[in-house]
């Protein structure tokens, strides 16, 4: 019997904040995106469970933008 493991960059989550920000990147001055993005362990290519959940805020334009902590996404969202 083989097992193949892997890990499964899983589905992000977008939300449009309330908040406006102008990017470094683009210039532009737009609703910046929060997102979470969870990570799975999959088995047979299925998710089975989640690993790791990251959070980001980024640029809705360019989607330059930086990692988040969990905190700062609840209070963004
Ligand atoms: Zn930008």
């Amino acid at each position: 019997m083989i097992f193949i493991f892997g890990v499964n960059d899983g589905n992000v989550e977008e939300k449009q904040t309330n908040r406006t920000e102008t990017c470094q990147r683009c210039g532009n001055t737009s609703r910046w995106i929060a997102a979470k993005q969870s990570m799975k362990a999959s088995l047979f290519f299925i998710p089975v469970f989640p690993i790791k959940t990251k959070y980001y805020y980024y640029c809705s334009i360019c989607r330059d933008g930086y990692e988040i902590t969990k905190e700062d996404y609840e209070r963004m969202i």
